[in-house]
């Protein structure tokens, strides 16, 4: 038997049903470093913290049920994830990975996996149809070892099938290796359509209040969760057990955030193509959108991100020097709804070419729409775009 989301966003497949014996509801917080061992050669399971903590196993069943694993692994942040998830791969390997990518993540490729001898080839998957996969085939030699994406991506909501490329990633015995933070296990999951590993950023969605640095990866495989599991241990960036706690509270409402965010999402975005200054609106539940199709069959609903390009960058500029309700803030997924310049922050440290290559312009602004009155956001957008 396996719970719904919502159920599950509580108590996993029952993990934390009656997790302790006090009866308590919430999962007790272990503040410990270390556990002691009942004699020699005895373990009650838990040795130390880097290795186990119940607070983060908790939390790492809940993630793991939501994304459809059999494992799933708290770490310190998403990047603290996403270096580790790099940790699978030697020198001389070669990965495939989004033309689009949360700008940490392109960092981290260019700048540390590079040195530690990655090479990166930078493909549009979003382009790749369901019948067409020559544009990615291409690319793949004999020491190409897997494929990154997210979908949709970070800014430019460029939507991929993730099952197309899942085939040609098995085809080719590649990993395919999915960024879910933008749209959470509550709308679409990667693992069902044929990822091997799921990445996620819990300080977005999973955790949802702007109040916790979070990250993780979810796998379906046991030799995969073995392998990250060792290094999880061995380079020590697991979540910490107040954090874990903080994160599994904010998930209990995961349902309910996203729901709330993707309707006021739809407000704006109705809002945005009515304004003459919008020059282009990028969200993939838009009927003309490129990405419209592939959202409705592979996820439950287009989320909550929004992107759009004004007139001009003054105009840009204004707007983030206007706003009061909306914060002009790094992040994203939080109840609260924050506007960003990506060419001047999450995205400064991509190479311009491929900045511009990407669509990220100076007139690029995107939103991260939170559980505000809708009325009181438009409101706020009016007043930002034009007082
Ligand atoms: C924020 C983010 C990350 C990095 O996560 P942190 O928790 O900030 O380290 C990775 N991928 C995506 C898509 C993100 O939005």
């Amino acid at each position: 038997m396996e719970y719904g989301t919502a159920t599950k966003c509580l108590y996993g497949n029952g993990d934390t049903l009656n997790c302790d014996q006090s009866g308590s509801l919430s999962v007790p917080i272990y503040q410990t470093a270390t556990f002691a061992h009942p004699g020699v050669g005895e373990s009650t399971g838990y040795d130390y913290s880097r290795l186990q903590n119940p607070t983060r196993e908790a939390l790492e069943r809940v993630v793991a049920s939501l994304e459809y694993g059999i494992d799933a692994i708290a770490f310190s942040s998403g990047m603290a994830a996403i270096a580790a998830l790099m940790e699978l791969f030697r020198p001389g390997d070669h990965l495939l990975v989004d033309a689009d990518l949360y700008g940490g993540s392109t960092r981290l490729f260019d700048h540390i996996s590079a040195k530690n001898g990655l090479s990166f080839d930078r493909i549009d998957f979003s382009s790749v149809t369901r019948e067409d996969d020559a544009g990615i085939e291409a690319y793949i030699r004999p020491e190409t070892k897997a494929i990154y994406l997210e979908t949709p991506t970070n800014p430019m909501m460029r939507v991929t099938d993730i099952a197309a490329v899942a085939k040609i990633a098995k085809a080719h015995q590649l990993l395919l290796i999915v960024d879910n933070t933008f749209l959470s296990p509550y709308l679409q999951n990667p693992l069902k359509l044929g990822a091997d590993i799921v990445v996620h950023s819990g300080t977005k969605y999973l955790g949802g209040h702007n109040d916790t640095i979070a990250g993780f990866l979810v796998t379906a495989s046991a030799e995969l969760s073995e392998k990250l599991r060792f290094i999880f241990k061995t380079t020590g960036a697991g979540l910490a057990p107040f954090d874990s706690w903080l994160i599994l509270r904010g998930i209990k409402t995961l349902p309910l955030r996203m729901k709330c965010a993707q309707e006021n999402a739809a407000a704006i975005v109705e809002w945005l193509q009515k304004q003459r200054v919008v020059t282009k609106v990028f969200y993939p539940g838009l009927p003309e959108d490129p990405g419209y199709e592939v959202s409705k069959k592979q996820a439950r609903g287009f989320g909550c991100m929004i992107s759009f390009e004004v007139a001009s960058a003054e105009l840009a500029r204004k707007i983030l020097g206007s706003v009061r309700l909306i914060h002009f803030a790094e992040s994203l997924g939080g109840v609260e709804t924050l506007i960003t310049y990506p060419t001047t922050q999450t995205h400064a440290d991509v190479p311009e070419a491929q900045r511009l290559a990407n669509g990220i312009t100076d007139r690029l602004l995107r939103l991260s729409v939170g559980i505000e009155d809708t009325e009181d956001l438009i409101r706020e957008l009016e007043r930002a775009f034009y007082e």
